[in-house]
């Protein structure tokens, strides 16, 4: 029998368990998670309001249900209060780490630790009931906010600023989240892209979602299009930016109505520093920016000063690793060759990665099927060498020796019961539990 730990439980460790058991036929996999709660970025980062991307869920419970993967929550790997990296590898014989990129990367400009500015990813994890995330009062006398970077988070994030109450009503946010956010206080988002319109991350579909916002105008500069040169001929460009600028080319047409809530959509703004005033945020200040003719830009030391009590920062994301992994300093990937984890350059025994800790924080759900059987096909290659060592016959009395007390699946369960009566009990659907004692309570309850 092969042993295999897969680490981390989101669409990647997922995948990657399921693709093990549909190939090797003697296989057990514990999908190992360091919150009690599985599903990883399609419970904690796919934004509540996208209904169809969440769904993606039941596909990953059933893999969590086969009867060769057992979920085993709350068990953290390396860090001071995680199960060593070295010891997990003691207790089976290959780990697939698929930990995901959890950091939102920094923008290294002055101003950007100042109270009101946020990472994407932090404002993600609140209103997603991450029970790692403080409810920091985001939205406090925030009248605008500054969205910096132009990518399908950006997009998101400004989205859930402006959604109104029906249309969060029905979602699994946590309640305050809801309140905050369907408050309407804030009349204003700019989200800015350093680069011209024709280079921006995110996607049409995602796009024209901002534009169908009851109530909300969406602003875009004539002057701004006209200086990408992707738009003297926009039938040249590639589809998916033609039909983005398309989007904006209308968008840029007409006036947006006066409801006193407008998305602005800018470009060729590259952010220079945050603003303080009174002690936190009150503004970015950005550069000009103007196109380098090599697809990348050039400052016009002309500035502009957008002011804001929000700013969220969205230009990615950061890997962070269990210790004792290797990983690049800069970007906290590991290093790989097809998903064998690479120290100094030579294959670590036993060790695989897969997800966004692998590739980098690119590409959509599905991406992770692709990259989850190379490196299954790695594994399996390599299995008949890693089967040769003895593992214990049950892995659960090393990890608890270890100090890890995970939460099976029907702890999980009893997590969904209780949401589900959380969210009876506010007159709503299932509510996300937000926090570790009520997710604990919970999965303890069983
Ligand atoms: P992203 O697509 O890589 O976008 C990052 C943005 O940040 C880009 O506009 C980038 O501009 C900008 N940026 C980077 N460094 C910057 C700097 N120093 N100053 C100013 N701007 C800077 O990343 P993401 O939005 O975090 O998304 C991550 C992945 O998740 C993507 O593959 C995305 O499609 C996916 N995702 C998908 C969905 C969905 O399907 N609904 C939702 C959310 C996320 P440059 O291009 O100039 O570098």
């Amino acid at each position: 029998m092969l042993r295999v730990a897969v680490v981390g439980s989101g669409p990647s460790g997922c995948y990657t368990a399921q693709n093990l058991v549909e190939r090797h036929p003697d296989v057990h996999v514990d999908v190992l998670d360091r919150l009690p709660a599985p599903f990883g970025l399609v419970r904690y980062g796919v934004a509540p309001d996208h209904e169809k991307i969440k769904s993606l869920q039941g596909g990953l419970r059933t893999v969590l249900e086969h009867d060769r993967v057992r979920f085993l929550g709350g068990v953290g790997v390396g860090g001071p209060d995680g199960v060593p990296v070295e010891r997990l590898r003691e207790l089976y014989h290959a780990v697939v780490y698929c930990v995901g990129a959890a950091a939102g990367r920094p923008l290294g400009i002055p101003g950007e630790e100042l109270p009101g500015s946020w990472s994407a990813s932090e404002f993600v994890s609140w209103y997603s009931a991450h029970p790692d995330a403080a409810d920091e009062g985001f939205l406090r006398d925030v009248r605008s906010a500054v969205v910096i970077g132009v990518g399908n988070v950006a997009v998101d994030v400004t989205r859930m600023l402006m959604r109104g109450a029906a249309e969060l009503h029905g979602t699994d946010m946590p309640q305050a989240a809801l309140e905050m956010l369907a408050g309407g206080g804030v009349g204003a988002v700019t989200m800015a892209g350093r680069r011209g319109p024709t280079q921006a991350r995110f996607t049409t579909k995602e796009l024209r979602e901002l534009g169908r916002l009851p109530g909300v105008g969406v602003s875009v500069d004539t002057a701004e299009l006209a200086l990408d040169p992707g738009f003297v001929d926009l039938a040249a460009l590639p589809a998916a930016r033609r039909r983005n600028a398309e989007v904006l080319r209308d968008w840029a047409a007409v006036s947006p109505p006066d409801t006193g809530r407008t998305i602005s959509l800018r470009f060729f703004l590259r952010p220079v520093q945050v603003l303080e005033a009174d002690g936190r945020v009150g503004g970015v200040r950005f550069e000009r920016t103007e196109p380098d003719g090599r697809g990348g830009v050039r400052g016009t030391g002309v500035f502009e000063d957008v002011p804001a009590q929000l700013v969220l920062r969205s230009v990615g994301y950061r890997g962070m690793p269990p210790q004792g992994l290797p990983s690049d300093p800069e970007t906290g990937m590991v290093p790989h060759l097809a998903g064998r984890v690479l120290s100094d350059g030579v294959p670590v025994p036993g060790a695989y990665v897969a997800g966004w800790i692998k590739r980098g924080p690119t590409g959509v759900i599905g991406s992770n099927r692709s990259c989850a059987k190379e490196t299954v096909t790695s594994l399996l290659e390599d299995a008949p060498a890693l089967e040769s060592r003895e593992v214990p016959g049950d892995p659960l009395p090393g990890l608890r020796a270890a100090g890890a007390d995970p939460v099976a699946w029907p702890g999980w369960l009893a997590i969904e019961r209780a949401e589900a009566e959380l969210g009876a009990s506010l007159g709503r659907n299932p509510v996300k539990l937000s926090d570790w004692e009520a997710l604990w309570a919970a999965a303890r309850s069983e």
